[in-house]
Parts: C-alpha cells; sequence; structure tokens
C-alpha cells in the first residue's frame, strides 16, 4: 500500500520537477518569480508617464496611439515574459540599422566595416548632416541614418528587389518568424524623406555612397517600415544575446564571429547622442528606433525589448529607456558589473 502511494506521488512530482528545472534556468535573472515581478513593477512604475512626443516628421508615426507600451523578455533558452501591448505591431525604424550592418559585415567583413562605415558616435542627431561636414569618415557609423544608407549601399545583391527580400528574410530568421513591411509607414516616409536623401547625396560627393543614392535611401526606407510586435523584437535581440542563434527554432540567423562587434557598436551608437549616458544607467548594449521601440541586449542571457510611442529629444522612447533601465538596475545584468547575474561572486 505505501509503496504504491509513494509511487502516485513520485510520478505527480515529476511535471513540478520538470517546470522548476526550466523556470530556474532562466540565465538572465536571479529566478522566474523574481523576473516575472521586476518586469511588472517597471509596467506599472511607468505605465502613466506620459513624457514625450511621438515622432510626426513621418507623417504615419504620429498616428499611433501614443498610450501603448509594453514590455518583453527573451533569453537564450527560448522563455518569453512579456507585460503590456506586447502584440500591437509597429515599425522597426532604426532598430533595423542593427540587422542590415549584420547582413552587410557577412558580406564584406569586420575590417571592411570600419575602413568604410566607421564605428564612433558622433553626438549629435541621428539625421545629422553636420555630422557628415565633422567627421572625417563623413559616415560615422552605421546606427544613423548616413552610416545606415551607406550600409544599405553596400549590400550585395542581383537587383533591388533581390536585396530587398534577403533584408526581409534575414530580419524574419531573427526574429524567428515571418516579418512584413507596413505598406502605410514606407509610403508615408517615402514622401517626406528629402533629408535622407540629401544625406545621400552629400555622402556620395564625398565619395561613401557605394550603390546609386536613390536606390539605396529606398532600400533603407524599405527596411525602416519592417513591422514588428514587442515580442518579436524581444527575439531579434534574444538571438544575438545567443550568438546568432533565435531561441525559438533554434536556427542560425547569424554569424556568431561578428556579434561581439555588432553589440560593440550597439553600446557606444545605438542611443544616438544619449549613447553614453544609456551605458551609464544600463550596462546594456541597445538600439532604439522613432516607431518607439528599443531592444537591449544581455550577451549570453538573452533581451529586453520595450515599447512606447512618445520620444525623447534624441528620438528615443521615452517609457521605454525607462522600463529597460529600471530592469537593468533591479535585475542585475549590467554586463560591466563583476557580480551581475550568471557571475560567480568571488569571496
Ligand atoms: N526611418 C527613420 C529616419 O530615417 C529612422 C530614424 C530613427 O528611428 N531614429 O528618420
Amino acid at each position: 500500500m505505501l509503496k504504491r502511494y509513494l509511487v502516485i506521488v513520485i510520478f505527480a512530482c515529476i511535471p513540478a520537477i520538470f517546470l522548476y528545472g526550466q523556470v530556474a534556468k532562466s540565465p538572465v535573472a536571479p529566478d522566474y518569480t523574481r523576473l516575472k515581478q521586476i518586469l511588472d513593477e517597471a509596467y506599472h512604475e511607468f505605465l502613466t508617464d506620459s513624457t514625450g512626443t511621438p515622432a510626426d516628421y513621418i507623417p504615419e508615426l504620429a498616428t499611433v496611439n501614443p498610450d501603448l507600451f509594453g514590455i518583453c523578455i527573451v533569453t537564450v533558452d527560448g522563455q518569453i515574459f512579456c507585460v503590456g501591448d506586447v502584440e500591437h505591431t509597429y515599425s522597426i525604424q532604426s532598430i533595423s540599422k542593427v540587422f542590415t550592418l549584420a547582413m552587410v559585415m557577412e558580406q564584406i567583413g569586420k575590417e571592411a566595416i570600419l575602413e568604410k562605415l566607421g564605428t564612433e558616435p558622433t553626438g549629435l542627431p541621428f539625421n545629422s548632416v553636420t555630422a557628415i561636414e565633422q567627421q572625417s569618415t563623413r559616415v560615422g557609423n552605421p546606427l544613423v541614418n548616413a552610416g545606415a544608407i551607406a550600409t544599405a549601399s553596400l549590400l550585395d545583391g542581383k537587383n533591388e528587389a533581390a536585396k530587398w527580400k534577403t533584408i526581409l528574410a534575414y530580419y524574419s530568421a531573427c526574429a524567428g518568424e515571418p516579418l512584413t513591411m507596413m505598406d502605410d509607414v514606407y509610403a508615408s516616409e517615402a514622401a517626406t524623406n528629402g533629408r535622407n536623401h540629401a544625406i545621400a547625396r552629400l555622402l556620395d560627393a564625398y565619395g561613401v555612397m557605394y550603390d546609386d543614392p536613390e536606390k539605396a535611401v529606398d532600400l533603407y526606407t524599405r527596411q525602416c517600415s519592417v513591422g514588428m510586435t514587442t515580442k518579436q523584437l524581444a527575439a531579434m535581440g534574444a538571438t544575438l544575446a545567443a550568438g546568432g542563434v533565435n531561441p525559438f527554432t533554434g536556427e542560425r540567423a547569424m554569424q556568431a564571429t561578428n556579434v561581439p562587434q555588432i553589440l560593440s557598436i550597439m553600446l557606444s551608437c545605438g542611443m544616438y547622442d544619449y549613447s553614453g549616458t544609456w551605458s551609464y544607467l544600463t550596462g546594456l548594449p541597445a538600439k532604439s528606433g522613432v516607431g518607439g521601440g528599443i531592444v537591449a541586449v544581455v550577451p549570453g542571457k538573452g533581451a529586453i525589448a520595450a515599447f512606447s510611442p512618445r520620444l525623447d529629444a534624441a528620438g528615443n522612447s521615452v517609457r521605454a529607456q525607462k522600463a529597460i533601465a529600471y530592469i537593468s538596475q533591479h535585475l542585475n545584468i549590467n554586463i560591466f558589473d563583476p557580480q551581475s547575474v550568471g557571475v560567480k561572486q568571488s569571496n
């Protein structure tokens, strides 16, 4: 009788043991309960914060509900923790720059990236023309508009349609789900894109455009108009955190050897002229987009993505920044902290 009872108890415990193993092995946080608690705290702490203004220089972006707010964490072992409006689709905008950079780095190599695009922060707004005039490389880095348009001009492909297809396939592999372009956003940006065309022409005049400037701007505008949810954005970040393998599909989306250089550029240039303060506050490589998304990568552990349309003067989402900084500080995941999660504390 007792034996039978023991067997029943052991079998009943198996799912619990299995579940415990799953949640306890989250590499991004001390434990599941703590992670979920901090995520919820970050959400409620900034839910009523209405600081900032949505981007309106791309008319379509001004039509988005400014109250939307969502946060997701995806770990490298495929766990997902979300709160808020995480299913809302918005345009990736400048976050796309990271992934086109990854593609071009695979095609031309790290040395050529340094030589042709550079890796220095401009300390100026993302669409600055002054930066082109001031910096000896003209382009600055691949995460400002000038650098990103130059990056697009370097992308190899049979023709424009083929290049666009490769971009979409690459981004989708990183997200682990098929992504598509938001036609309304593309049409809106293409109709109001004078500044980016001016930037491309200026770069061309300086001899640092590697394709027809019009074509490069069009490709860049398309990549900025790719739609995604906060869940998908977190998955793209987690792919970087996992050295290029998507945590859900298990497929290699990105070349592993380039990941450290990509994260390094994100840390120094990903938040534009706010990158220094961002790094000081979070210790995490990140990238923002004027659509309201930000993704921050915790190498080897996972990624945090947040979305909220109201932006600060640098063009970074106010609530997304605050939420990610809160999570980084409370989960102790600053990569420069010798005692950050995953590193043994020495006595
Ligand atoms: N597509 C936008 C632009 O070129 C991207 C800017 C951004 O997200 N910072 O202005």
